[in-house]
């Protein structure tokens, strides 16, 4: 190959490169209201009853949710940022620590749970056969609840991720 279109090839990556971290970092970032948070220990207490709300009026359609995740300390994220790059597995997050609604109690993740138990991850599963996917029915609660969802993303999207800054 010759070196004029071996510096293109290059510069055509770079380019590529720092298009998706701009659009990563749109996604992930917290915002600037999030910056002077402090860090809790746990999920802040709207969430928490957010949340509970949430489970209840889900079951209350015939459907079981699980939260799965809630807070996430600022080492816990680390380690997790690590996974799929300096320790091997999938990218499960572009945030690093204090990057992520996790770290600030603010954001939860949950499945959807069958009857035998396991969990399910299956945004078109119609376990209560109304005609409409479970996965929506619920982040359709959430969002009247005041959550935002990550599957609304325009990137990377994170269906099970629901997040809110409370007033
Ligand atoms: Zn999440």
């Amino acid at each position: 190959m010759k070196l004029s279109a071996r510096i293109l090839m290059i510069l055509f990556i770079l380019l590529a490169l720092h298009l998706s971290s701009t659009y990563v970092q749109h996604d992930w970032l917290p915002k600037q209201a999030l910056k002077d948070r402090p860090i809790p220990e746990g999920l802040h207490p709207i969430v928490k009853q957010n949340t509970e709300i949430l489970k209840a009026a889900a079951e209350k359609k015939g459907i079981s949710i699980v939260i799965t995740e809630g807070f996430r300390s600022i080492e816990e994220q680390n380690e997790l940022y690590k996974q799929g790059r300096s320790k091997k597995g999938n990218i499960v997050t572009y945030a690093k620590g204090g990057e992520s609604y996790h770290n600030y109690g603010l954001a939860i993740d949950f499945a959807l749970q069958q009857k035998n138990g396991s969990l399910l991850w299956d945004i078109e599963y119609d376990g209560n056969q109304n005609g409409t996917s479970d996965w929506l029915e619920v982040v359709a609660i959430a969002k009247k609840l005041g959550f935002e969802w990550g599957g609304d993303w325009k990137r990377f999207k994170d269906y099970p991720h629901l997040q809110m800054i409370p007033d």
